[in-house]
């Protein structure tokens, strides 16, 4: 099962993400979590991610796509594999279409309000990148998993959340468009579990056709 999973931040893909992986056996990809392994890794393209990534700039989708195409190539990726904030434009698309075909794209979407709702309490470990809600029962202000303190986002504050959303409808509708009928589009105003059995039955569905 090759999956690419679309949804603004905040909308939950990342908790489906997590439950999909488990129950399908196929592993997680997002580009910030390869860039830190390969650059982990001391190899000539791990020097040069790091090299873009030290000084706060993009890489470039050519190196993105070879670090890529190195990752989708490990043996965890044999049943499929889970994309997560890649592509995000239409050249990243094209160029993963020549990397590997893909089974399906999961559009997770949220309410404005409640998307608002969400990101408001949301707080990020600069260290590691993990992602704790202050409404969570245990948060303490403190990574989880690393310990570093907390920190919010200046883009989660309200003011600055639907100005992102705009933003991120407008560069994923033609993603949407390019990947057609691959598209499945969920709301997620239901309860997570709720959303997820739906999520699972679709992917279900897939696998039986295939
Ligand atoms: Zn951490």
């Amino acid at each position: 099962m090759k999956i690419i999973l679309l949804g603004a931040s905040g909308s939950g893909k990342g908790t489906i993400a997590k439950k999909i992986s488990a129950d399908f056996k196929v592993p997680q990809i997002s580009t910030g979590d390869i860039f830190r392994d390969i650059i982990k890794r001391k190899s000539t393209l791990g020097e040069q991610v790091k090299s873009y990534i030290n000084y706060g700039k993009l890489v470039p989708d050519d190196i993105t796509l070879k670090v890529l195409r190195q990752r989708l190539k490990r043996v965890d990726c044999q049943n499929g594999f889970i994309l997560d904030g890649f592509p995000r434009n239409i050249d990243q698309a094209k160029s993963l279409s020549k990397i590997s075909d893909i089974d399906i794209v999961l559009n997770i979407e949220l309410p404005l309000e409640e998307l608002e709702k969400r990101l408001v309490n949301r707080r990020i470990c600069a260290k590691c990148g993990d992602i704790d809600s202050t409404k969570y029962s245990g948060f303490t202000g403190y990574c989880r998993k690393c310990g570093t303190k907390l920190f919010q986002r200046d883009d989660d504050k309200p003011e600055i959340i639907k100005t992102r959303l705009e933003v991120y409808k407008n560069q994923v509708s033609p993603l949407i468009n390019f990947y057609g009928d691959k598209v499945q589009t969920v709301s997620n105003s239901a309860s997570p579990d709720e959303t997820y059995a739906r999520v699972k039955t679709f992917l279900l569905n897939l696998e039986a056709k295939a």
